[in-house]
C-alpha cells in the first residue's frame, strides 16, 4: 500500500530512512539512527515529529509474531484485537516480533537542529525553554539536554570539556514560521553553536546528534503532568558539574499527538505527561549504585508531578524492572489488560526477563 514500510526484526532506523526519503516520506524514527525498529515501535517509540504524529506504535498496520504457542501469527487490529493492542507498548512479553509494517508520513524537509548554550546560561535556558513550550503549536517537537562533554577530539571544539545546554528542535511547517518560533529561544543569549535551519528529513540524525559509538548507559526517566524551573534547577545540581559521573539530563516536550490514543488504541499508557525527563548515566567502569541513587534522587526531586515512565528510556544493567516500575509504565486499566492477556496468551511465562507484565 502506499505509504507503507515493512522492517524485519534488526533493521535500523538509518536503513527506513534511506529508503523513505527516497520517496519524499519519513518514518517515526528516534533521534539516533542506529536504534533498531522493531524493539523502538514496540516500546512506544519517541520520535523527532513526536507533537505532530504520536508515537511510532500508534502507526504500526501489522505484525508478524511468534507467540509463546510456537505459532507465528500474521496480527493486525481485525485478526487479533487483543495481541495487536498488547504488543504496541507491551514490547517483548507476548512474543518474538519478525517484521513489522507501519506507516510513513509525507514530510520531505524539516526545519530543525539545535542551539547549544554556554554553562552560565544553562539556568535562564531551563527557565525560557519551559515557558517556550507552553506557546509552540503540534508541529513542533523539541528538547533539551545538559551535558559536560569531555576535552577530546571527537567532541566539535566549541563544546569541547564543557558543561552545556542544547535545545533540540524539528518543526514540520515552513522555515520562515520555524524562525519565528524559536526567535524567543535565540534571544535567550549568545550560542556557542546554532544550526537551526531547513534541512532534508534524510539529514535529520544530525539534530541530536547522538554518539553513534557504544558505551553503557544506565537510563532512567520520570514522566511528568508539568515542571518548573525550580525543579529542574534542582535536577541540575545532581546531574551536573557536581555528578560523581558523566550524566546527561534531557527534557522532551511531550503532548499534542502524543496525548491522543490513535485510531486503533494500544497500551502505550502515559498520555496525559506534558514532559519526560530523562536522565541517563555513563557506566563504563563506574559504580551502577551511584548511577542508580543520582536517578532516584532525580525521581524524588519530581515526584510532586510524577506520572509515570516511559519503556523505551529504561536501560541499563540488564536487572529487570519491579513489579512498581512495570506498573509505573502503563495507566492501571491497560496496566490490569495486559496482566490478564499475559496469563491468557504466555501462561508459562515464555517470555520473560524483561519487564514483565504478569
Ligand atoms: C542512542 C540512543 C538513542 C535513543 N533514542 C530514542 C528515541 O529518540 N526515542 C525512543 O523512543 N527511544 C530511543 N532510544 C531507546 C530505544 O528505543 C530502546 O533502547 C530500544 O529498545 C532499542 O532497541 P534495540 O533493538 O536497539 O535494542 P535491544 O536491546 O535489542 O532490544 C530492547 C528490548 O526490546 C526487546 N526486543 C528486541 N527485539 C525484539 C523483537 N524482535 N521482538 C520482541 N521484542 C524485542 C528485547 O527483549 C529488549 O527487551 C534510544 C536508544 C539509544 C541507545
Amino acid at each position: 500500500a502506499a505509504r507503507t514500510a515493512w522492517a524485519e526484526a534488526g533493521v535500523r532506523w538509518e536503513a527506513v530512512v534511506a529508503r523513505a526519503t527516497a520517496h519524499g516520506l519519513a518514518p517515526l524514527n528516534g533521534s539516533a539512527p542506529h536504534v533498531g525498529v522493531v524493539a523502538y515501535t514496540l516500546g512506544g517509540g519517541l520520535g523527532l515529529m513526536a507533537r505532530r504524529y504520536g508515537y511510532a506504535a500508534d502507526h504500526v498496520r501489522a505484525l508478524d509474531v511468534v507467540t509463546a504457542d510456537a505459532k507465528l501469527r500474521h496480527v493486525t487490529a481485525e485478526s487479533d484485537p487483543d495481541l495487536f493492542w498488547a504488543l504496541r507498548g507491551g514490547r517483548d512479553n507476548f512474543g518474538i516480533v519478525t517484521s513489522v509494517e507501519f506507516d510513513l508520513v509525507p514530510v520531505a524537509r524539516v526545519y530543525g537542529g539545535s542551539l547549544v548554550f554556554d554553562t552560565d546560561l544553562i539556568e535562564d535556558v531551563l527557565a525560557g525553554y519551559l515557558a517556550w513550550t507552553a506557546s509552540v503549536p503540534e508541529e513542533l517537537t523539541s528538547s533539551v539536554a545538559l551535558i559536560g562533554l569531555p576535552d577530546i577530539e571527537q567532541v566539535p571544539a566549541p563544546l569541547r570539556g564543557r558543561h552545556t545546554a542544547s535545545i533540540r528542535i524539528v518543526y514540520t511547517g515552513e522555515a520562515a514560521d520555524g524562525e519565528r518560533l524559536v526567535a524567543p529561544l535565540r534571544a535567550i543569549g549568545p550560542r556557542l553553536v546554532d544550526t537551526l535551519a531547513e534541512l532534508p528529513y534524510a539529514d535529520s540524525h544530525t539534530i541530536h546528534n547522538d554518539p553513534a559509538m557504544p558505551h553503557a548507559y544506565l537510563g532512567d526517566n520520570v514522566l511528568v503532568r508539568d515542571l518548573d524551573a525550580a525543579a529542574l534547577r534542582e535536577v541540575y545540581a545532581v546531574t551536573g558539574p557536581d555528578a560523581p559521573m558523566m550524566v546527561m539530563q534531557e527534557v522532551r516536550h511531550l503532548g499534542g499527538a502524543l496525548s491522543r490514543q490513535p485510531v486503533v488504541p494500544n497500551a502505550v499508557g502515559r498520555r496525559d505527561a506534558k514532559y519526560i525527563v530523562r536522565v541517563v548515566a555513563m557506566i563504563d567502569g563506574e559504580d551502577v549504585g551511584v548511577a542508580r541513587a543520582i536517578q532516584a534522587r532525580v525521581r524524588d526531586i519530581l515526584e510532586p508531578w510524577a506520572v509515570g515512565r516511559n519503556l523505551n528510556f529504561v536501560y541499563g544493567d540488564g536487572v529487570c524492572p519491579t513489579s512498581d516500575q512495570v506498573d509505573s509504565l502503563y495507566d492501571a486499566d491497560a496496566r490490569a489488560r495486559l496482566a490478564r492477556l499475559k496469563a491468557e496468551l504466555d501462561p508459562a511465562d515464555v517470555f520473560r526477563g524483561n519487564h514483565n507484565v504478569r
